[in-house]
């Protein structure tokens, strides 16, 4: 049968090109993976001490009388209640917060919560105007390319780049001339530690950009994948900033449950309770499972612990392992610049004024059996001709240490052979 697809089943049916690579770099590991060096992975790795740690409260939580009404049973669609109140306990206790559950939503990962915002606060509004959803800081998240039912309302803006030349260092910052919020704009949303980058926006640009949203009462989604108190994947010091039309939105996922599906948004009341009826129109709720381990870990404290001790360490020498082969292998004097190593599990390369590119560079590595995520796809919502687009490539830190430092041998060089041509 030859099916008919809607606009909105168009727009959701086409692949990202992220997408695609990953489908390109699934095939090539199923070939033969041995002597491959895989930096392109973007799941984060099975640390034993947290396995152990969901291996401890799934069986508490099969020995216990609420196992039958967590899987057994419907619940409310915003979450899971001990959950809800784990999380209202500790963030009120840390950040000397007066959160109720009014404030909290449980949703199926945080991708669908980005989903859910994009198409409530962004889109056709009720006069027909497009309500963009605004990324000030690109590159950001690949997968907000795909959140909005409706083409081209996502929308990015080219940054300022500061530059430690002889660190061979760089560094995103907004660009407050150029970043357009307004009453065209829906919801501003990025993500803090920033995949890929591992930039972390300051406090100042945050409350910068919130009271330029406030103006037009936007509201701003932070995603803290990968930020403090857990995953806490920031390796410099961050505060999770609160406001009147700020979202804190966390996943469970690089903390260790990507597979159970948990986001949590978390902020005022009348920006979170619409979000609430979309998921109840969609998915009633999230799975109760991995919400009821995650309520134990959270209210023991294990999560946040796990977090400090070891899921940051593990990933901050990862970090340390990349940036010392940097400096060993790759050549003094290209101009390769790595961004500053703040936080998430990823490193981010730019070539400046590389001869090819990214995707060209990705195929030759690829020969060399070096697996990367060349960088085109991650500057969604940015339609402008910049060519930084095609000079990065993300490396992901769930890669051992050989494979690090082999892969960066591996690069360092082709990028001389590249720069060294007529
Ligand atoms: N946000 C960022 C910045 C991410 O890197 C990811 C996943 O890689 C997500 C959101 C989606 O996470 P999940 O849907 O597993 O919560």
């Amino acid at each position: 049968m030859q099916v008919q697809l809607s606009k909105a089943g168009q727009k959701m049916d086409k692949s990202s090109g992220v997408r695609a690579i990953m489908k390109d770099i699934n095939e090539t590991l199923a070939g033969n993976t041995d002597g491959i060096c895989n930096l392109s992975a973007g799941n984060p790795l099975i640390l034993p001490e947290v396995e152990a740690v969901w291996k401890k409260y799934t069986q508490k939580l099969l020995d216990s009388p609420e196992f039958g009404n967590v899987v057994g049973r419907y619940g409310s669609s915003k979450g899971y209640e001990p959950l809800i109140q784990a999380i209202i306990k500790d963030f009120n206790q840390r950040y000397n917060l007066e959160l109720t559950s009014k404030n909290i939503l449980i949703t199926g990962g945080s991708q669908t919560l980005y989903f859910i915002v994009a198409n409530v606060y962004g889109g056709l509004d009720q006069n027909g105007q497009m309500k963009k959803i605004i990324l000030p800081l690109s590159p950001d998240y690949t997968g907000y390319s795909g959140i909005s039912l409706y083409e081209n309302s996502v929308v990015s803006f080219v940054p300022n780049i500061s530059i430690k030349e002889s660190e061979h260092k760089f560094k995103y910052h907004p660009n407050f001339d150029k970043l357009l919020i307004d009453q065209t704009s829906g919801c501003v949303i990025f993500s803090r530690p920033a995949n890929p980058s591992g930039n972390i926006i300051t406090d100042e640009e945050v409350h910068k950009i919130a009271n330029a949203a406030k103006k037009y009462s936007v509201p701003v989604f932070v995603d803290s994948a990968y930020a403090t108190p857990y995953p806490g994947l920031n390796f410099t010091e961050m505060t999770p900033i609160f406001g009147d039309n700020i979202v804190h939105c966390i996943s469970l996922s690089k903390g260790g449950l990507p597979g159970e599906r948990v986001g949590i948004a978390i902020g005022p009341e009348e920006i979170i309770a619409p979000l609430e009826h979309f998921q109840m129109n969609c998915s009633i709720h999230s799975s109760r499972y991995g919400q009821a381990i995650a309520a134990m870990a959270i209210e023991s404290g294990e999560m946040a612990k796990l977090a400090d001790q070891v899921i940051r360490p593990f990933y901050k020498n990862k970090f340390e392992i990349f940036h010392d082969a940097l400096d060993r292998f790759m050549p003094k004097d290209l101009p390769w610049y790595v961004h500053e190593g703040e936080g998430s599990i990823f490193g981010w390369i730019w070539l400046k004024d590389l001869p090819i590119t990214d995707w060209e560079l990705y195929q030759i590595l690829k020969k060399e059996k070096v697996l990367v995520v060349p960088g085109k796809d991650f500057f969604p919502g940015l339609t402008s001709d910049w060519k930084h687009k095609n000079e990065c490539i993300r490396i992901s830190l769930t890669a051992s240490k050989e494979e690090i430092e082999n892969g960066i041998r591996i690069l360092a060089r082709i990028v001389q052979n590249l720069y060294s041509q007529p």
